[in-house]
């Protein structure tokens, strides 16, 4: 009834799309074989580096997340290589599915729910249970919103002795959540297109470092996952291994303006301040575990999407009632083992107050309507944030 008017889609991407994104994109069909696109193609692959703060080699496909992970992985991982997965949620036992079909032989350190990597463990086992090709750690998982500082765990890599890759996937962080590749020494990096860089899904990005690229398997990777031509193109084709996502890219262009206009630090403390608020609110309607956060430490805790527990199959109801009465529609519980309990905010990229304050509104609402025991206050203390910043 009270849905009419301008939906917004909460979700872990694909994320809101900024007006100025999608007005980039409507245009005529660009001349692929020279000209404006090639220039722009050339300033897009550094400004790409720039924001996974990286002085190293960019290689993009047509593709989603799922693409990003088969073609980091393509290119470094052989038959029988050991890979070790930091597991902090469903997302990084995805991608050590895609290595196993690769091959791999694939372990797991399945840290508890809620919990991020513990560095100790990692030098425990890789000391252990050594040598690895690789190790795949999420710096979010979208799934449990866990985040892990990357860093320590290079740490424990190079403690260990160990020559494993460290391969990150920063698909729901980046963008949103601080993280400088080479500073945290992570190899490889994947991400897409499709959440904090505000662009309709369709291109996943792959990074590398020189330890990554001395470890490019040759010619064992397909013509088309091979990152080398794309990283260090001939012809302008290779860059994406055939045609290019025109569209595409000119949208991300737009979103990596707005990016730097606001300035990377100011878009980091933005998704900052907005968690902070979605987290107070939830603090206070949380009394004694009826609805809280999956993430108990709040320097845990994703910058960019939240996993909040509300019991039973509230989540399910929750969602139900801010998608019909509110036009707000949040993400799903995933990974968790009654995912009807749970319910995620997504809150990466084209995001502000006035939308961060209008989902918890919207959450209260539903809190009230279907009856679920909660604290006073939750609203109240987002905008307290809110103000204080
Ligand atoms: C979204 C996401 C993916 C997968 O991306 P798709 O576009 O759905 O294939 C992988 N890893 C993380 C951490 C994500 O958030």
């Amino acid at each position: 009834m009270l849905a009419n008017g301008r939906t917004y889609l909460a979700i872990p991407g694909p994320s809101v799309m900024p007006e100025r994104v999608l007005g980039a994109m409507h245009m005529a069909a660009p001349n692929i074989y020279e000209g404006e696109l090639h220039d722009m193609v050339a300033r897009l692959k550094p400004d790409l580096a720039r924001v996974v703060g990286t002085a190293h080699n960019v290689a993009i496909y047509i593709g989603n997340g799922h693409a990003a992970w088969e073609a980091s992985l393509a290119n470094v991982i052989a038959p029988g290589d050991k890979v070790l997965v930091l597991a902090t949620g469903r997302f990084g036992i995805g991608w050590g599915e895609t290595a196993a079909r690769l091959g791999a032989e694939v372990e797991h350190i399945r840290f508890p729910w809620g919990q991020p990597v513990d560095p100790a463990q990692v030098e425990a086992h890789l000391r252990a249970k050594g040598p690895y090709r690789a190790v795949l750690v999420c710096q979010v998982d979208t799934a449990t919103s866990v985040k892990t500082d990357i860093a320590p765990i290079r740490a424990a890599i190079d403690a260990a002795g160990s020559e494993a890759l460290l391969m990150v996937d920063c698909m729901a962080s980046l963008g949103c959540d601080r993280f400088e590749m080479d500073a945290s020494g992570a190899d490889v990096v994947t991400a897409g297109c499709q959440k904090g860089l505000m662009t309709p899904p369709g291109l996943a990005f792959v990074f590398f470092g020189p330890r990554a690229e001395a470890a490019q398997r040759g010619d064992a990777a397909s013509i088309y996952w091979d990152w080398r031509a794309r990283a260090h193109p001939e012809i302008f084709f290779q860059h994406f291994g055939g045609t290019a996502p025109t569209h595409h890219l000119y949208g991300l262009r737009a979103a990596l303006d707005m990016i730097f206009e606001e300035g990377l630090e100011n878009v980091w403390r933005r998704h900052r301040v907005l968690s902070e608020a979605i987290w107070a609110a939830l603090e206070a309607w949380d009394i004694g575990g009826a609805l809280r956060p999956t993430v108990p430490e709040r320097a845990d805790r994703a910058w960019s999407v939240t996993t909040v527990e509300a019991g039973g199959d509230n989540g399910q109801r929750l969602r139900r009632f801010v998608e019909q009465q509110a036009g707000v529609t949040l993400g799903i519980g995933l990974g968790a083992e009654v995912p009807a309990g749970f319910f995620r905010i997504g809150h990466m990229g084209h995001v502000n107050a006035h939308m961060v304050l209008g989902v918890l509104g919207c959450i209260g609402a539903g809190l009230k309507a279907l009856d679920i025991p909660h604290g006073q206050g939750g609203l109240d203390a987002a905008m307290d944030v809110i103000a204080r910043a």
